[in-house]
């Protein structure tokens, strides 16, 4: 079984990539498993669509062949106004944008927004739902949307504030059911960017949403990997934010026990090897004193 379409691993004369280097040769070299897959031309250059056999299901080009480059982009401003200054062959750069971190100084949405723009580059947004915060705000941001608009879920609010902006390519909605893709295609099929009275309701909710302390992790998951001790740190302030962002202290409670013994917030040693892979530049450390305190353990 290999990622690609064919059995074994994509040659050069298979698909249009970097031919010079092809996926796990080396691997494949050292196991002597696969040795039909050598090194080939890297043509620096598209080519026809129909150059290569199509897949089982007849679609063409489904590996390779990418005209256009982008960076998945998490850092500040500055750099990114660097980073475009000396590189203006990127095509379009990749952000994180929603309405809760428009002003965050961590995040930077709207500081990195305008600096790609003012750079001329198209966006494509990622985390516009905040990694799902955004789909279930607290209980005031609801009654705000509700009130406006019953029908209109809390993630259509999301993703509508971001697709409204200028110069946006692609949202990546990040949905995870067929009702979540409904509920998206119903708002974006016919696109009609937030009018004036929603943009007010959102500054609303931005609003609202500064008050509480909330942790504003997005459960990426990115943290824990080199972990040493395991810690399960999205879970952690997914328990901490149903107390500090929704007041349901009880939820919060039984969130916080489901959590294996030896994994929580009071076994962090402190290392922030961590923090070094957090994209949202959190704190983590000292959110997990915070959240030893929330839960005594
Ligand atoms: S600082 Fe704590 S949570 Fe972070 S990697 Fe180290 S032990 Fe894990
Ligand atoms: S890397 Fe940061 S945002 Fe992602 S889960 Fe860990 S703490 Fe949360």
């Amino acid at each position: 079984m290999t990622p690609f379409n064919t059995e074994t691993s994509i040659s050069p004369e298979e698909s249009n990539y970097y031919g010079h280097y092809p996926y796990e040769i080396e691997d494949n070299y050292f196991s002597q498993e696969n040795l039909s897959t050598k090194p080939g031309e890297y043509r620096q250059t598209t080519v026809a669509v129909d150059s290569f056999s199509p897949n089982a299901w007849g679609l063409y080009n489904m590996h390779g062949n990418v005209s256009e480059w982008v960076w998945d982009y998490y850092a500040g401003p500055q750099l990114l106004d660097r980073l475009l200054t000396e590189h203006p062959e990127v095509d379009f750069v990749q952000l994180q944008i929603n309405y809760a971190d428009w002003n965050d100084p961590n995040v930077s949405s709207r500081a990195n927004y305008e600096v790609a723009r003012k750079h001329g580059k198209s966006i494509t947004v990622m985390e516009p739902v905040k990694g799902g915060k955004l789909a279930n705000p607290p209980a005031a941001v609801k009654k705000l949307f509700q009130e406006y608009a019953p029908d209109m879920s809390p993630a259509s609010w999301a993703i509508r504030f971001v697709a409204s902006l200028d110069g946006i390519i692609t949202v990546l909605s990040g949905m995870s059911s067929v009702e979540q893709m409904e509920d998206n295609l119903s708002y974006m099929k016919n696109f009609q960017p937030l009018n004036e009275e929603e943009q007010k309701i959102i500054r609303q909710a931005q609003k609202i949403l500064g008050s509480p302390a909330e942790i504003p992790c997005t459960a990426c998951h990115y943290c824990t990997d080199g972990c040493p001790k395991q810690i399960q740190i999205p879970d952690i302030f997914a328990a901490a934010n149903l107390q500090i962002g929704n007041r349901q202290a009880t939820q919060a409670k039984e969130r916080y026990a489901s959590i294996s013994e030896g994994h929580r917030a009071t076994d962090c040693i402190g290392c922030k090897q961590c923090e070094r892979a957090c994209p949202q530049h959190l704190k983590i450390t000292d959110y997990l004193k915070q959240c030893s305190e929330i839960f005594g353990a």
